[in-house]
């Protein structure tokens, strides 16, 4: 019998693991989730502890450290049923969980020592901050600065759209030490967020994905030391590169989960609601229209674990990643909109779940990349993968 789309190669461990995210999903998510859209709130930092309590803040840290040790595709499945209930508070606490990740991949045992322990039980929050007032696409035209001085570095500048940057306590900051250096200047570090010098100078308001916490952060002559050194000038954007090819397929995983749940809605609804003297799902217009989104929904699964799985097996991930995202993005967007579309006039209630969703398949199509981005890198990539010469270049 042909494998299931959802049949990923998982251990009995990490599939008990996604039944109980999906559980933690309906039991702490779920009843809050349109709560916080509605007050425009970020995610609660008792979620976090929740989140940390249940075991998903150290998904892929080794369990010698305190973690799961899972692999990154019980990462992507919990992602994809979390999501079910909410995008935006599944990626609020995976920003988290990434530090806690690329702590164990790059951080000194020292770093370990000081901040794994207290990320893995939620007492402190983290995210990326890469993306700056001035442009997040073109990343290393950056202009945060860190100047080096005695025993460590000095900062200034601004990031925005930071995840969990309405509260959080820990950023992985991306400057420039070089004016002029590009790629090759920009170093990484720890930053506390509660450091003198920091200010949360925006929290952003969106139209949906309240949850994230964006923020703008501006950081005036703010030390550190060199012991919060992550990555040198020269290493920290390759290994940023590298990691998001990670997110990329984990933002995939997300959209999908939530047209997964569109879809369910929908197609319930449809089954039992009538019009003309039949149920909606018996009039072929509109059951084609939900036919396609299952289509879609599919074809957007197998990029995705295709994508995830040649990261598990350290294979180069880097078109699959992009292709995954960049459809699951645009599917999404299409999808939730055809599935809110057959619910009628319902589908615009508050109480529903189809906005914030929504809302949600556009967030798919900036965060890790925007899907112009995603094409671009797929375009650069044709000539590797495509072209009529691609096996003399691997003779090579
Ligand atoms: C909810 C949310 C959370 C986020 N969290 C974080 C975070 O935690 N940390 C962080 O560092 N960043 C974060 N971001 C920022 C995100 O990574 C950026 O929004 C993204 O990189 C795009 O940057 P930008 O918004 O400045 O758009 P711009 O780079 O200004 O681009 C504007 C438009 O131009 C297009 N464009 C740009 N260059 C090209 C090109 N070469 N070819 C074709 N089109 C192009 C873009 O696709 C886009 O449509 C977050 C964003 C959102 C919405």
């Amino acid at each position: 019998m042909a494998p299931h789309l959802t049949d990923l190669p998982l251990t009995p461990r990490e599939q008990e693991l996604v039944e109980a995210a999906r559980r933690f999903a309906a039991e702490v998510i779920e009843p809050q989730a349109a709560i916080w859209e509605q007050k425009r709130q970020a995610i609660p930092r008792d979620v976090f502890r929740r989140y940390a309590d249940a075991g998903f803040s150290g998904l892929e840290v080794p369990t010698e450290l305190g973690g799961q040790g899972v692999s990154y595709l019980c990462k992507v499945r919990v992602a994809e049923v979390m999501a079910h209930t909410c995008f935006a508070a599944t990626f609020a606490l995976n920003n988290s969980q990434a530090t806690a990740a690329r702590l164990c991949r790059e951080g000194t045992d020292d770093q370990k020592r000081r901040y794994l322990p207290r990320l893995l039980s939620g007492e402190i929050v983290s995210a990326p901050g890469i993306t700056e007032p001035g442009g997040g696409s073109d990343a290393t035209a950056m202009r945060t600065r860190a100047t080096k001085v005695d025993g460590g570095w000095r900062i200034d500048g601004q990031k925005a759209w930071i995840t969990n940057g309405a509260h959080a306590d820990l950023l992985v900051l991306y400057a420039q030490t070089k004016e002029g250096a590009g790629a090759r200047g920009i170093g990484s570090f720890f930053v506390d967020l509660h450091a003198i010098g920091v200010t949360r100078s925006q929290v952003y308001s969106l139209i949906g994905g309240a949850a994230i916490g964006t923020a703008e952060l501006t950081f005036n002559d703010v030390f550190v030391p060199d012991a919060d050194m992550v990555a040198a000038p020269g290493s920290a954007f390759k290994r940023a590169m590298t990691g998001i090819t990670a997110a990329r397929t984990h933002v995939a995983a997300m959209a999908n989960g939530i047209v997964e749940e569109c879809l369910s809605r929908a197609v319930d609804y449809a089954g039992k609601r009538t019009a003309f003297g039949a149920k909606l799902l018996d009039h072929q217009g509109l059951r084609w229209s939900l036919a396609d989104v299952a289509t879609e929904l599919a074809a957007s699964r197998l990029l995705t674990y295709h994508s995830a799985c040649l990261i598990r097996q350290g294979e180069d991930a880097i078109l699959a990643a992009s292709q995954a995202k960049s459809f699951a993005a645009q599917m999404a967007l299409r999808g939730v909109a055809a599935c809110m579309q057959a619910m009628g006039a319902i589908g615009l209630k508050d109480d529903q779940p189809f906005g914030r969703h929504l809302a949600a398949a556009r967030i798919a199509g900036y965060v890790d990349g925007t899907t112009e981005i995603q094409r671009d890198r797929i375009g650069l990539l044709l000539p590797k993968h495509f072209g009529r010469d691609r096996d003399k270049g691997a003779e090579s």
